[in-house]
This record gives structure tokens, C-alpha cells and sequence, in this order.
């Protein structure tokens, strides 16, 4: 297949294109690089099949040829970045959806959404299952992300119903791994960035709230099933064993075993109390599960970010 990978300077979307070009697609990446890293990128570049276009998706994109699949993972992805552009976040959701809903249309190409588990916003049923409709403060800080997501689901939805579009729905929930930015934001890469440079590990709140994490392999596994598969309604994918802020921070201390002590900080606003995906759709309809737990994924992790700070090219970015 053709494939439009929106994104792919990033995180999940460097992961996801390695996958892609693995089983012998092509990939046309896109990007504007507002989030993304010109060294996923250049590491792409050296690979065969695959090819670039630095375009904010938010404005409409044409693309020569034929195209079998568009895949929409383009969107600033951390709190703290979202937090930083609010207006490009909402627009790539929302704008940035339709164009490329509009591009797989013109293609007849299957659709892809990157949607999210905050689409469940501060959720009132634990684990989520993808029938919960969500919990989310939509004039709060984190509602430039939350609702442009959920538009987002809405939109394609619509072109699946009023077009005919052959769509997919991915609700991704924490996905780490190597590749990240260290100063991305989230908590794992403050976490794992600070452990190793003797730093206090930033915990926001008392650390009780909860997380889910899936190793990003796991992760691009779940997302390329469901990509060929051919089930149109949302499907959680993400790794249901549930930790507290704080058990990771242990977790990552252990491994790391430096000097790091822990520091308290005030909660963000909205910051979900829960977060646990129900994966019974994702085992049901795709045949798939996780694999790698918490502590092997952190030690698959955690020498990708060593060999950053001992370059001097890491630092972590938690809220002030
Ligand atoms: P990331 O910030 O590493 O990657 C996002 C990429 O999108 C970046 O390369 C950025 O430059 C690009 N981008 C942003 N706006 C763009 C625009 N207007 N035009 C073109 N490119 C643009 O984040 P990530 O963690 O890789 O997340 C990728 C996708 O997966 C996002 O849509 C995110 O919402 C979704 N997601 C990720 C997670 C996770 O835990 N990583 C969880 C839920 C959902
Ligand atoms: N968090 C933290 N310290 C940090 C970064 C995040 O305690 O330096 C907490 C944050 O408040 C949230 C959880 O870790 O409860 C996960 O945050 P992240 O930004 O990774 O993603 P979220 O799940 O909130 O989108």
C-alpha cells in the first residue's frame, strides 16, 4: 500500500512508519515539525520506501498518485505542549481531520484516526470502555486537545455515514518508549530524564492518580491491526495494568537507582484522577494484547535517554 502518515516526525508516528515500511508499504510522511524531531525524521529518510513533505495539515494537502491509506497522527500530543500552542492544537484536530478525511475521500483511501483516552476526559466509569461517552471540561486547559479529538471522532464518523469513508478509530492511551523528546513533558520522560541526571522527579498532586502505560511497540502493533481490520467503531488501544504517579516514579528511581528524591507540585487543572483502558474490543476484534510490562519497557527505554543525558542533549520539561 500507498500510506499518507501524518505526524511521522514524531513519537508514535516514527514507530509507526518503521512498522509500515517493515511490512513493505510505502510511506509518504507528513509534518510541519511544530512537535516533531528533525532526528526521527532524519532516521526515516535513510530508509527505503519512504518519503517527506513538511506541510501543516491544517491547510489542505494534495498528494500525486495513488494513496491506499491515510493515517492521521499529526497534533501536539503532550499537555505541555498543547498547552503551549492551544490554537494549532484545536485547528489540527479539527481542520487538519477534515483535510486529510477530505484527501482519503478523493483517494478512496482507508482512514485512520488518532484519537485519544482523554476523549473520556476526568472518567466516571473505570476501567473505560469505549461506550462511555466522557467526562470533559470543555473551556478548561486541556479542552483544546480533548474537544478537538473528539470533533475529531465526530468527523469521521460523519464522512463514514454521509460518504461511505472507510474509516478506523484508535483511542490511544499512554504510550511510551524510545524516540520520545526528552523534553516532551509527559511523565515518563520527565521522570526517566530528571532520575538520570540526579534531578527531584517532578510529581504533580500526591501521585495517586493513575496512569496506564503501553510500551510503543505494543502500541504500533494494536494501531497496524486495527488498520486492517475492518472495524469502523472506536477501539481502546493500550496496555490495561494500571499504576499510580507515584508507583512509576518508585519504578523508574529502582531502575535508574541515582540520588533523585521526589518532589511535590501542585496538580494541573483537570488532571484525570483514572485513567485504565478496557481492551476487551482490542483482544476481541483484533486478536491483540500487550506484551511487554511496565518494567521491561522502562529498561528498553531508559538507555535511549541515558545516552542523551551523557550527551548533554537532555532535559526535562515539567509545568512550573
Ligand atoms: P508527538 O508530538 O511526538 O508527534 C506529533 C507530530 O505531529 C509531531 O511530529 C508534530 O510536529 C506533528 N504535527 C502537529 N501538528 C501538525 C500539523 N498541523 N501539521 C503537520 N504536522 C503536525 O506526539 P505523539 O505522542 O507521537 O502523538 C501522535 C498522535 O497520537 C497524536 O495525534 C496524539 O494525539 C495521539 N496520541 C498519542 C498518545 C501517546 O501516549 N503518545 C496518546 C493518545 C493519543
Ligand atoms: N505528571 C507528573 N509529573 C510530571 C509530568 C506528569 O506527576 O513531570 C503526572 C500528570 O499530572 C498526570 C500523569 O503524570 O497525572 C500523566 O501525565 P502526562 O503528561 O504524561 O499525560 P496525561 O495522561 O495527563 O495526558
Amino acid at each position: 500500500m500507498r500510506i499518507v502518515l501524518t505526524g511521522a516526525a514524531g513519537f508514535l508516528g516514527s514507530h509507526l512508519a518503521a512498522r509500515l515500511l517493515q511490512e513493505g508499504h510505502e510511506v509518504v510522511g507528513v509534518d510541519n515539525l511544530i512537535t516533531g524531531s528533525q532526528t526521527n525524521l532524519a532516521w526515516l529518510q535513510e530508509k527505503d520506501g519512504f518519503s517527506f513533505r513538511e506541510h501543516d495539515v491544517s491547510t489542505p494537502l494534495f498528494v500525486d498518485g495513488a494513496v491506499d491509506g491515510v493515517l492521521h497522527f499529526a497534533s501536539p500530543a503532550s499537555p505541555v505542549d498543547y498547552l503551549e500552542y492551544p490554537i494549532q492544537t484545536l485547528k489540527v484536530g479539527s481542520l487538519g481531520t477534515h483535510n486529510m478525511l477530505g484527501l482519503a475521500k478523493e483517494k478512496e483511501a482507508r482512514f485512520l484516526l488518532a484519537s485519544t483516552s482523554e476523549v473520556y476526559g476526568d472518567p466516571e466509569i473505570h476501567p473505560q470502555t469505549e461506550d462511555y461517552w466522557g467526562n470533559v471540561n470543555p473551556v478548561g486547559p486541556r479542552g483544546v486537545y480533548d474537544e478537538a479529538k473528539r470533533f475529531a471522532e465526530a468527523m469521521t464518523m460523519a464522512y463514514h455515514r454521509h460518504h461511505g469513508l472507510d474509516t478506523r478509530i484508535a483511542r490511544i492511551f499512554n504510550t511510551y518508549g524510545p524516540r520520545m523528546r526528552p523534553a516532551d513533558g509527559r511523565v515518563v520522560s520527565n521522570f526517566v530524564v530528571q532520575a538520570l541526571r540526579g534531578e527531584p522527579l517532578t510529581v504533580y498532586g500526591d501521585g495517586s492518580q493513575t496512569r496506564s502505560f503501553c510500551y510503543v511497540t505494543d502500541e504500533v502493533d494494536g494501531l497496524y491491526r486495527l488498520f486492517l481490520s475492518d472495524e469502523v467503531e472506536p477501539v481502546n488501544v493500550g496496555n490495561p495494568t494500571e499504576y499510580t504517579i507515584r508507583e512509576l516514579a518508585q519504578e523508574i528511581l529502582r531502575q535508574v537507582d541515582g540520588p533523585s528524591t521526589l518532589e511535590f507540585r501542585s496538580l494541573p487543572e483537570d488532571d484525570p484522577k483514572v485513567r485504565q483502558p478496557d481492551i476487551t474490543r482490542a483482544r476481541e476484534l483484533l486478536g491483540w494484547e500487550p506484551r511487554i510490562d511496565l518494567v521491561e519497557g522502562l529498561q528498553q527505554t531508559i538507555p535511549y535517554f541515558r545516552g542523551l543525558v551523557e550527551a548533554g542533549q537532555a532535559e526535562a520539561r515539567p509545568l512550573e
